[in-house]
């Protein structure tokens, strides 16, 4: 039930039921794949594969000593205990975003958001939902006109393109977003879902190569050939979002922008998606701007790390500083929110969510 909510939303939720709960003597049955969400809430867990009961027990059983594979599978995989990235020196930007503004009639949407990028460089957005973390994105693509500001692309001014220009320079920034089944059309096959990037961009590849480039896609997502001749709805949610990354791979992007784009899946499928942008960016040195909510995954992929708040950017550092030593009291409540699946680690969450956290992360809007 809380899984497309914001962590500090999520973190109210559980206390909610929790408080239900002690008050009321009810049982409570919760469903998820998340175990963080476990950690904090239950007292057992079944563990289920396939249609059958693979696991049962007390959560610090089940999380400290797993005895099935796939639990094992399940509880390696959640995210957060990787080592942090440490990004190297900074020279040129690809990307040198401004000032940034844009409001929708008297709602200021973006309150002048500037940060740099540089080539291959991973930079996390985070925030609660509401903050604007989308609205920039749609801003530095042009598919929402921005009010003012720059976006300087290799030193050019993305927001001073002509549509020709524009037109020419979309095939290097290309978007994923959060639910592939509405961004894939479910009337075109993987496989004119893929080469309809070359007849938009029709110089990147000639006709007769589009089965074999397809083909090659579709195994570096993890998929395999054979597949293209399918339909959207003939795969699961995570082969899915292979598909819409395939497709942005198409066009041999330099910066590709991810909004919330694992947020759906379940862990493993969210572990097995995030080893493979991971694994693109090493070997095509391509740049990401990772819009999440789970920050154990920003924790994972991110070198550096934006926190919106409101439409302005409260905090900004390398991903150490800000998970090690956040400096404002929404990127602490943020972290606090954020649940662990390690239930030694679980007194220091929804417990140490600071009183105040709900006033600082909901504030009363104007709007
Ligand atoms: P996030 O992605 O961080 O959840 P969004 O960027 O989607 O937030 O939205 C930021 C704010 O702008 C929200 O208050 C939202 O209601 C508002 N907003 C977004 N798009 C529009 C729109 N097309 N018209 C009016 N308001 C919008
Ligand atoms: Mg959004």
């Amino acid at each position: 039930p809380t899984t497309a909510l914001d962590v500090t939303v999520q973190a109210e939720v559980l206390k909610l039921l929790k408080e239900l709960q002690r008050e009321t003597g009810m049982a409570v049955l919760i469903i998820t794949h998340d175990l963080g969400v476990v950690s904090e809430i239950a007292d057992r867990v079944v563990v289920m594969e396939k249609g059958a009961i693979v696991e049962a027990g007390t959560v610090r059983e089940i999380y400290k000593n797993p005895q099935h594979p796939y639990t094992q599978k399940l509880i390696a995989a959640a995210p957060g205990k990787g080592a942090m990235h440490e990004p190297g020196a900074r020279a040129e930007p690809l990307l040198s975003v401004r000032d940034v503004r844009k409001t929708y009639g008297s709602f200021e949407a973006l309150k002048g958001i500037s940060f740099d990028l540089m080539p291959g460089e991973t930079m996390a957005v985070v925030g609660e939902s509401g903050s604007g973390k989308s609205t920039l994105a749609r801003a530095l693509l042009r598919l929402d006109e921005p009010d003012s500001g720059t976006a300087l692309w290799k030193g050019r001014d993305l927001f001073a393109l002509s549509p020709a220009e524009l037109y020419k320079l979309r095939r290097d920034l290309q978007m994923v977003f959060q639910d592939p089944t509405q961004s894939l059309n479910p009337r075109m096959t993987v496989y004119q879902l893929i080469s309809e990037a070359w007849v938009i961009h029709p110089d990147i590849l000639p006709k007769a190569k589009w089965r074999e480039r397809v083909a090659e896609l579709l195994v570096q997502v993890g998929l395999s050939a054979e597949h293209m001749s399918r339909y959207p709805h003939q795969f699961s949610g995570g082969q899915r979002q292979r598909i819409a990354i395939a497709r942005a791979l198409a066009l041999e992007p330099q910066l590709i922008i991810c909004d919330e784009a694992v947020s759906a899946l379940d862990v493993s499928v969210q572990a097995q998606v995030i080893e493979l942008l991971d694994r693109l960016r090493r070997e095509m040195g391509i740049a990401f701007i990772f819009i999440a909510h789970d920050l154990p995954v920003v924790r994972d992929f991110a070198d550096y790390v934006m926190v919106m708040q409101q439409g302005q950017v409260v905090e900004l550092g390398t991903v150490r500083e800000v998970f090690d030593t956040p400096r404002q009291a929404y990127t602490r409540a943020l972290l606090a929110a954020s649940l662990s699946p390690d239930p030694d680690a679980k007194a220091g969450h929804l417990a140490s969510v600071p009183a105040e956290a709900a006033d600082i992360l909901i504030p009363k809007r104007s709007h």
